[in-house]
């Protein structure tokens, strides 16, 4: 990949500005596995305070921190609940039947939403012995198998109803959450009201190098980071990472709105592209599209690839391009212009 690459697969391509390496490098640090790293401690706290929960647990990744959060949730044999684009249950390896030996019911529709209606009919009754024990909703928002697509609270409030209901846990899987509060102009404080747990990912369209944060209360915090150690989790000096999701916090929240206006105007483009069959709402910062039948992804992908442009592949059917720090308007005009010039 050379510097003209202009790099729309993920938001996770953003790599560190001067400015966060220069923030990394002064960090003050500890040892966080013996529970004294300032600034790891400092991250954890702020993100703790902004969204109202009592505790946060500094992790290498998102799969990570929902992993974790899912192990202290269930025993092996429990069912869990979630959308059928769900990250946890597409994306991460097959991390909840290895980690925690639970099982997965999904619902909900094609942009990543799970209402509780739909979730009501996901849960297995509790009084009978065939049935595995429903035990934990998870939720995501917004959701990146669904088009960077913000769920909204009181979506989110209704199905966090319908966990309390009926005993069961309810984390939220934030990887973008910032997006979402900065997109539907939510509180963050409003979060830690409704969810048991929230995983926040500082790496994405924040622009951190690495790192999630898990939040919980205090007795939660304290199991998760007891599997944080048994998964290898426990990093050392880690406050120079923990530096780069502060000043990520600080710096590059408010900018997330660039990105959903470019996401916005490429969606306008590509909907109006003769090849292209159907296109997920861009709340955010992705554009899902997926091209008529007959024609071959791949060859789309080969086309940008010839002139430094690249996408990914979400499945055999649809595209993604992100919207982040590193492609800007003429990033985003090059690629409109090379989907133009694609004759299908
Ligand atoms: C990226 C992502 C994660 C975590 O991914 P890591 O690469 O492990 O940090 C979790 N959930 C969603 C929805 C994501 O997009």
């Amino acid at each position: 990949m050379n510097a003209a690459t202009a790099d729309f697969r993920s938001d996770t391509v953003t790599r560190p500005t001067e400015a966060m390496l220069r923030a990394m490098a002064a960090a003050p640090v500890g040892d966080d596995v013996l529970g004294d790293d300032p600034t790891v401690l400092r991250l954890e706290a702020i993100l703790a305070e902004r969204f109202g929960m009592e505790s946060g647990l500094f992790c290498p990744s998102g799969t990570m921190t929902n992993q974790i959060s899912v192990k202290v949730h269930t025993q092996p044999g429990d069912e869990v609940i979630c959308s059928k684009l769900a990250h946890v249950y597409n994306y991460e390896g097959g991390g909840l039947a290895f980690n925690s030996g639970v099982q997965v019911r999904v619902g909900g529709d094609d942009y990543g939403r799970l209402s509780a209606a739909q979730a009501e009919l996901l849960l297995q009754p509790m009084d009978n012995v065939h049935a595995a024990p429903t035990r934990l909703v998870v939720a995501e928002n917004t959701s990146n198998k669904g088009g960077g697509t913000t769920i909204g609270l009181d979506a989110l409030r209704e199905l966090g109803g319908f966990a309390r209901q009926h005993g069961l846990g309810y984390h939220l899987d934030g990887a973008r959450l910032f997006n979402a509060l900065v997109a539907d102009r939510e509180q963050a404080s409003d979060y830690g009201q409704v969810f048991d747990s929230i995983s926040i990912c500082l790496s994405k369209g924040l622009g951190a190098p690495v790192g999630s944060v898990l939040l919980g209360s205090r007795d939660f915090i304290n199991q998760a980071r007891r599997i944080r150690k048994r998964l290898g989790g426990g990093m050392r000096q880690a406050g120079y990472l923990a530096a780069a999701g502060i000043y990520a916090l600080d710096h590059n929240v408010e900018r997330l709105a660039e990105d959903h206006l470019r996401a916005a105007a490429l969606a306008k483009h590509v909907s109006n592209l003769p090849y292209v069959d159907a296109l997920k709402p861009a709340d955010t910062n992705m554009v899902l599209f997926r091209l008529k039948a007959g024609l071959d992804p791949r060859e789309l992908l080969a086309h940008l690839d010839a002139q430094g442009i690249r996408l990914m592949a979400m499945d055999p059917f649809w595209l993604r391009a992100v919207l982040h720090y590193d492609v800007g308007e003429a990033e985003v005009h090059r690629l409109q212009e090379a989907l133009s010039n694609w004759t299908a």
